[in-house]
């Protein structure tokens, strides 16, 4: 027999739901016992911004994110965009970044390039991958036969450090939840991390790209590969060829042909 949830308990749990959101938490799993909820006896939670309730076999997640009220990723995004607001989570907002820049592309990608973090271009611009080494991604992706636009572009980090610095660990942890809330709103069939920052914050994994590069990783249920970031390949274009070869492994993958002209 479904029970109704005391109303004093019911607002000490959305006290503390809104409190989780404050710290960026927006995923709650609670495993069923003695309490059943039937869908018409769902009560949406006091001023969270949005509730979506998915029964698994034997657990209830409840996501208080705001993107989940939306079924379209294109406005799932704007949500989590303006979830970011101008964002002060951590000092690269007080060390001479302009803009956040939040992302790229087609909401409905079959594929997402992750890189580590804007630079100055990009600052510039509130996009990721516009400079030179935009330029170089820009032609890998239009060897896979693809266009700019048919995919999305991130960061690990949405704000660029001073000097160009590699992102603090810390700084990935405070930013990558929402990239994660990105990839979860896209859902794409294959994501690529560009380069040792993003393959070994997204993998855990602390290993020479020489190792992680050239094989398929499960990604909370996405696949994943790794390649070379386009700016250490512009500093050493014989490793070119290599990136080819990923690229290749992922076009497979997705059912690329490949257009007749090469990667320059
Ligand atoms: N390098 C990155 O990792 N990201 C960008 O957006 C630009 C350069």
């Amino acid at each position: 027999m479904p029970t109704a949830l005391d109303p004093h308990l019911k607002r000490a749990l959305a006290d503390r739901i809104r409190y989780y959101n404050e710290l960026g938490i927006y995923d709650f799993y609670r495993r069923e016992t003695a309490v059943q909820i039937q869908p018409e006896e769902r009560e949406p939670l006091p001023r969270a911004k949005a509730v979506a309730v998915v029964p698994s076999e034997d657990l209830l997640v409840i996501s208080t994110r705001p993107e989940s009220a939306f079924a379209d990723p294109a406005q799932g995004l704007r949500a989590i965009r303006e979830d970011i607001g101008d964002c002060t989570r951590c000092r690269l907002a007080t060390q001479g970044r302009k803009q956040i820049v939040f992302g790229v592309g087609n909401p409905r990608a079959k594929l997402m390039f992750i890189g580590e973090a804007p630079g100055a271009d990009e600052d510039q611009k509130g996009e990721p991958f516009v400079g030179r080494a935009g330029q170089l991604l820009n032609n890998m992706i239009k060897a896979m036969g693809l266009q700019r636009e048919d995919i999305y572009i991130a960061n690990i980090i949405k704000c660029r450090p001073p000097g160009n610095r590699t992102p603090e660990r810390d700084e990935c942890e405070t930013c990558s939840p929402f990239l994660m809330r990105q990839i979860a709103t896209i859902k794409p069939k294959v994501l690529m991390a560009l380069g040792a920052v993003a393959a070994k914050t997204l993998l855990a994994i602390n290993a020479p790209m020489s190792e992680l590069r050239g094989k398929w990783y499960d990604f909370r249920g996405t696949k994943l590969a790794v390649t070379y970031h386009p700016a250490f390949l512009l500093r050493d274009p014989r490793q070119k060829k290599e990136a080819w070869k990923d690229l290749q492994m992922v076009m497979k993958d997705l059912g690329l042909v490949a257009p007749p002209k090469s990667p320059e």
